[in-house]
């Protein structure tokens, strides 16, 4: 592997820098990554927002016919780096429309959906959700049952979905439903973009154990949606959303963000003490820092060979498998260190004796479901790992 970068690069990183000095709303500031303190401060991450769509940086690598930037994938890690390094917010605040939607349409979208629907994605006017799980149909997700009838120029839907995030500040869901119950069940899905406010719709709220509400169980009854807002041709659904999961599990930025965690946990060492003295000398501690250290090394290396591959112009697939479960492991232990060096403190949620911001590593622990099972479980991705990339047989 090659790691130098062109002067033209290098370049272009120094641009990314002087623009975060100016304008990352975060800049020496440690602010928490939850809804909550996400909605305090809206109106500092639309500013943000509008900051990065004029230079032509949210949806970096998107069409510029449609609004994104038209730049080149080395770039794009360049300023998700950069950003990531600076603490900055997440590039454009429609999270799912730009990790999956936009991509899903750019791939698969009539010319009518794309200068429909990608413009207010990049402008964060709309904001987006993913139906795709059921309270029978998690892991074995072809096995849904939500279906659509086609009525006419219309798809009539019948049916429940579970676990959509962030399907109360949504305008727009990404369905998968079933749309021919004759077809073998990977063939007889497709994918469908729905409004939230359709009639027939009906939204509630889950509540998690943090107290926070990010997901909620949608109910369809006789929801009726245009044909024209199929996304691919009717059966193709399942290659959307393989498309929309390989996004998802393939992020290079998480990497950074990682390793800014690791920072502050060793930062949280050295001001903490374990037995009498700063629990950065306790070897157990070192230890499991080494480790996270390392493994979070593995994971950068893999992302850079995505990457290669991409620019390559071959498919990644079964192989973001590996990063998704290093992260699942990650993210568990990181949590779980935060408030083992907390010690008594680390068990508090809130109160007076949290050792780090807004209850920092009691809220990581808390959150694990969201790295461990959103996207696919480890065991799924272990699945993936044993039959796609080692080749082992399906049934032992
Ligand atoms: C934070 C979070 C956000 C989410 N957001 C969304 C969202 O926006 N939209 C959406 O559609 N869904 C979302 N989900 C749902 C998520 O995709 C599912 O929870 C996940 O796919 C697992 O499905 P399940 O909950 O039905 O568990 P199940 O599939 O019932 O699995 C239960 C257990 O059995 C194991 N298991 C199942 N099958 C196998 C197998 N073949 N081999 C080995 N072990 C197996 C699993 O690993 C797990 O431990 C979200 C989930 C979480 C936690």
């Amino acid at each position: 592997m090659n790691f130098t970068f062109s002067p033209e690069e290098e370049r272009f990183r120094s641009e990314v820098r002087v623009f975060l000095a100016e304008k990352n709303p975060n800049r020496g500031e440690k602010i928490g990554s939850d809804i909550e303190s996400s909605l305090a401060r809206l109106p500092q991450l639309l500013a943000w927002n509008q900051a990065l769509y004029d230079k032509h940086w949210v949806g970096f690598n998107w069409p510029q016919r449609y609004g994104g930037g038209g730049g080149g994938l080395i770039e794009q890690m360049i300023l998700k780096e950069e950003c990531a390094k600076d603490h900055a917010p997440i590039l454009g605040l429609s999270y799912m429309g730009l990790a999956w939607v936009g991509p899903g349409l750019i791939k698969y979208g009539t010319e009518e959906q794309k200068q429909r629907f990608i413009p207010p994605i990049l402008k964060a006017e709309e904001h987006w959700c993913t139906g795709y799980s059921e309270p029978g149909a998690g892991s074995d997700l072809a096995s849904l049952q939500c279906k659509a009838e086609r009525d006419g120029d219309h798809y009539v839907i019948n049916g429940q979905k579970i676990w959509t995030s962030l399907a109360s500040w949504a305008q727009w869901m990404i369905l998968l439903v079933r749309t021919d119950l004759s077809a073998p069940k990977h063939l007889g899905m497709s994918c469908l973009l729905v409004p939230m406010d359709a009639e027939g719709m009906e939204v509630r709220p889950i509540k998690v154990m943090s107290g926070e509400t990010p997901f909620a169980e949608i109910f369809f009854n006789d929801v009726r949606v245009p044909i024209e807002n199929r996304l691919g041709e009717e059966g193709q659904g399942w290659d959307v959303t393989k498309t929309a999961l390989a996004n998802e599990r393939s992020s290079i930025a998480e990497v950074t963000a990682l390793q800014h965690n690791l920072e502050d946990l060793k930062d949280l060492a050295r001001r903490c003490r374990i037995g009498g003295r700063a629990a950065i000398e306790d070897s157990s501690v070192r230890s499991r820092l080494a480790k996270l250290d390392c493994t979070i090394e593995a994971m950068r290396l893999s992302g850079l060979r995505f990457l290669t591959k991409q620019l390559r112009g071959e498919p990644i697939g079964a192989e973001t498998s590996v990063n998704k479960l290093l992260r699942a492991q990650v993210e568990v232990e990181m949590g779980r260190l935060g408030c083992d060096i907390e010690g008594s403190a680390g068990r508090l949620l809130k109160g007076p004796h949290g050792m780090d911001v807004g209850a920092k590593w009691q809220k990581h622990m808390l959150g694990w479901p969201t790295t461990v099972i959103g996207g696919g479980t480890p065991n799924i991705q272990k699945n993936v790992i044993a039959e796609r990339i080692l080749g082992l047989p399906h049934d032992v």
